[in-house]
């Protein structure tokens, strides 16, 4: 089968597929509990973080929503420049919060200085943000933006989805003093879709504490008391665990690295290809995203009569998100793709264009 380029659900690996279809063992056996353990353990290395990382059922929105239940009672900012964190911002209003959003021009950075001026004296108990915009194919500086808001609001705990970044792209959650991360497995961990990724500081942990109405499935307060016993309250997705574990193994081998460099190399390759073909690029230069690429139609290609072309080659690219549906189109460049199946795709695309 020839790869896919779109950004989730990406294709696994067969020995992944051969993972998750082992026989499935009770999770209160101590044999699960042990791979649970580990599982979760390794993935430690990805958020850059000494601290709990939390398995649970469910794709990474779930992740959105849990968030705004632990962390906050009331007041927080969400900013926005593309369609995952407007997400994030409509999850916390469903949810009852006084969310704020910082809404900004899609094809601009959020800028540190900016987030400091929304921040500043409102007295927000958590700040959330997108790593990757998986919208816009832009990489927000999640650094930057980490450092401004710690210092313009020291209380304030940061939030940060890296759905479409992590394991693809650099996360050092301790370093960059961020106090919450969420994932899921389907975007650069190649693993099937369905189980999420949390990983979670003291600092959020004591807050979550105080907070009323965390609900049940996603309590981490929960979640932990249960974690500490290498367990879940519920039913955990035992055949994702056992992926995850192997899959690891897998990154960890290849080396976080030399995989963020896979991924940069494809981005790298894939907009200077654009470029050199009339495509224009919706992030700005410096601010693109490593994992997958938003390219403007400027040629006016007939996608649809793409799309049927490349799944003649049983491949498969994406289309425009949110707003940007009609104007733009992603080629996503993560997980278990190397430089050589874009090089692939992109003569694929050359081809079509010459015969248009
Ligand atoms: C895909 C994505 C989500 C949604 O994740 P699900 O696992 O589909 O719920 C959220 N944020 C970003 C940045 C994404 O790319």
């Amino acid at each position: 089968m020839s790869p896919m380029f779109v950004p989730g659900p990406v294709d696994v690996a067969p020995e992944i597929m051969a993972a998750q279809s082992r026989p499935m063992l009770p999770h209160r056996a101590k044999e699960f509990e042990a791979i649970f353990h580990r599982a979760a353990d390794k993935s430690r290395a990805l958020f850059g973080t000494q601290s709990r990382v939390l398995l649970n059922a469910a794709s990474g929105s779930g992740l959105h929503e849990a968030a705004v239940r632990n962390f906050v009672h009331k007041k927080m900012l969400v900013c926005a420049n593309g369609a995952f964190a407007k997400r994030w911002h409509d999850v916390a209003v469903s949810n009852g919060k006084d969310a704020d959003l910082l809404d900004i021009d899609w094809q601009a950075p959020l800028l540190p200085e900016q987030v400091a001026e929304a921040v500043k004296g409102k007295g927000y108990e958590a700040v959330a943000f997108v790593h990757n915009e998986t919208s816009t194919g832009l990489m927000n500086p999640a650094a930057a933006i980490a450092a401004a808001i710690r210092e313009a609001s020291p209380d304030s705990l940061i939030l940060v989805d890296a759905v479409s970044s992590l394991a693809g792209a650099e996360m050092q959650m301790d370093a960059w003093d961020i106090d919450f991360v969420l994932t899921s497995s389907q975007k650069c961990l190649a693993l099937p879709p369905g189980l999420s990724l949390a990983a979670i500081n003291d600092r959020a942990m004591e807050k979550a504490k105080t907070v009323e109405n965390r609900g049940w499935y996603f309590d981490f307060v929960r979640l932990e008391t249960h974690r500490l016993k290498d367990t879940t309250p519920a039913t955990p997705a035992i055949g994702l665990i056992y992926a995850l574990d192997l899959q690891m193994d897998r990154i960890l081998a290849e080396g976080l690295e030399n995989r963020y460099a896979r991924h940069r190399a494809m981005a790298d390759c894939t907009a200077g290809w654009a470029v050199a073909h009339g495509f224009g690029l919706y992030a700005p230069e410096g601010y693109r995203s490593h994992t997958v690429t938003t390219l403007m139609n400027t040629p006016g290609i007939d996608m649809p009569a793409l799309k049927a072309f490349l799944l003649q080659r049983d491949t498969r690219i994406a289309g425009g998100y949110g707003k940007i549906k009609d104007t733009t189109f992603r080629i996503g460049h993560m997980g278990e793709l190397t430089l050589a199946d874009v090089q692939t795709l992109l003569a694929a695309f050359e081809e079509f264009m010459g015969k248009k």
